[in-house]
């Protein structure tokens, strides 16, 4: 039996309806932007493995980083105990975090970063004695799949089982071209009829809604109104992290400053899962008490795991080369002529660029469902053609590892625009 067979037989996979899904596709090797199968056909790996390898797959200098770890410290409990890794990290997020984030809780993933994010803004108003239960979030947020994160979601495609089994979310507008004044006008209200602890967003890109795009200048005017009420705001950038906007943090593109923020995804360069939720020392001080009660109890037996914690210091050793920065700035450039070949295409309804993140909309009869028959004919084309892509919908986005060649670009570029004869 092949690995595909094989897998078949005891394996469960994410987002995936067995019945009718095609076989997985096994994958024995991956170097730089490319990834082997068992039957060595080769494949462009152009939404970097979920957005979490900007610097390439077996990256060699963070494996050095992880081995020397692992043989030193693998892994010590968290609880009573610290290690140089973890304060490492925490140093260094010091210097490239917006200056108001002054304390980091280690996790495992993005979603029990945002589900940290959501309790310690739910505890912090119970800690002050005040009642406040009503987390804001937007339509068709993305923000994990545990309780907390999937209540802040607003996908219906994850959701729809457990309606009604969720802590207290209002939903307002993103606003995007057009629908500016009535996002804000959506936040002023549900502030003034609800007890509102925190507004989650992702902050710019809301990846995967489709990488729907809108602006630095509205979400500054949206965290404003947060402030004005003492809401606490929470910027989700489990995705949009580490260079995927052409800034380090998509937050960086903004005047007011969130008081939390959720990393994951590429912070290990796409090798170890973590995650880190960093807040003000405002928020600290509401847990920071003689009474025990007011203490943060969460934790994850793996929290600041010190092999995750290297892996995390060596990607953002590569994140700050001159070498990098470049990658970023090549591919946006690449990104700006691509959409300027194909904006105009009679099947392309829309266009978006910002940082890595480039995608398009394709013109349909008719509402494009998430994992409709569209998406499904796209997918297998890419696939066919050697290019790993995720539509969602109607909507074909490409998020590469920043270390993608130019000629694997077009070669992605390339296979994109054939799609659009094929739909
Ligand atoms: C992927 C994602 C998450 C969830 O992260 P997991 O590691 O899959 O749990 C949360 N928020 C955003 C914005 C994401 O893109």
């Amino acid at each position: 039996m092949n690995l595909t067979e094989r897998d078949r037989q005891y394996l469960w996979h994410p987002y995936t309806q067995h019945k009718t899904a095609a076989l997985p596709i096994a994958i024995k090797k991956g170097k730089g932007a490319l990834l082997w199968d068992e039957n060595d056909k080769e494949y462009i790996d152009a939404i970097a493995s979920w957005w979490v390898n900007p610097y390439g797959h077996s990256n060699k200098f963070i494996a050095d980083a992880i081995y020397k770890q692992l043989t030193t410290l693998e892994h010590v409990l968290f609880g009573g105990f610290t290690h140089e890794p973890a304060i490492l990290v925490a140093e260094k997020l010091m210097e490239i975090l917006p200056k108001n984030q002054q304390k980091i809780f280690f996790s495992d993933n993005g979603s029990t970063a945002v589900e940290i994010a959501i309790k310690v803004s739910l505890q912090y108003f119970f800690n002050k004695g005040e009642k406040r239960t009503t987390i804001i979030a937007f339509e068709n947020a993305f923000h994990g799949d545990t309780f907390g994160a999937m209540a802040a979601s607003g996908i219906s495609f994850y959701t729809q089982a457990f309606q009604g089994m969720f802590i207290d979310v209002v939903r307002i507008p993103v606003p995007v071209k057009g629908l500016e004044q009535e996002s804000y006008d959506a936040l002023q209200s549900v502030i003034k009829n609800n007890n509102c602890a925190g507004f989650i967003f992702e902050p710019l890109v809301q990846g995967a809604a489709g990488m729907v795009m809108y602006q630095p200048e509205s979400l500054d005017i949206l965290m404003r109104i947060c402030q004005e009420s003492n809401v606490l705001t929470i910027a989700d950038e489990v995705m949009t992290g580490f260079g995927k906007t052409g800034k380090t943090f998509a937050t960086d593109y903004l005047v007011e400053k969130p008081d939390m923020m959720c990393l994951s995804k590429a912070l290990t360069g796409g090798t170890i899962p973590m995650a880190i939720t960093t807040f003000t020392a405002g928020i600290f001080e509401a847990f920071y008490d003689d009474d025990i009660n007011k203490a943060l109890f969460h934790g994850h037996t793996f929290t600041a795991n010190p092999t995750g914690c290297a892996a995390a210091l060596a990607s953002i050793a590569l994140l700050q080369t001159n070498e990098m920065q470049v990658n970023i700035a090549r591919v946006n450039q690449s990104h700006l002529a691509f959409q300027e070949r194909v904006k105009n295409h009679p099947k392309v309804v829309t266009t978006r660029v910002l940082g890595v993140i480039f995608a398009l909309e394709i013109k349909t009869e008719s509402s494009a469902s998430y994992y409709g028959s569209l998406r499904n004919k796209l997918y297998d084309f890419f696939i066919e053609n050697g290019v790993i892509l995720r539509p969602v919908g109607n909507i074909v986005y490409i998020l590469p590892p920043y270390i993608i060649t130019d000629e694997q670009l077009q070669k992605v570029y390339q296979v994109v625009e054939n799609a659009l004869e094929i739909v």
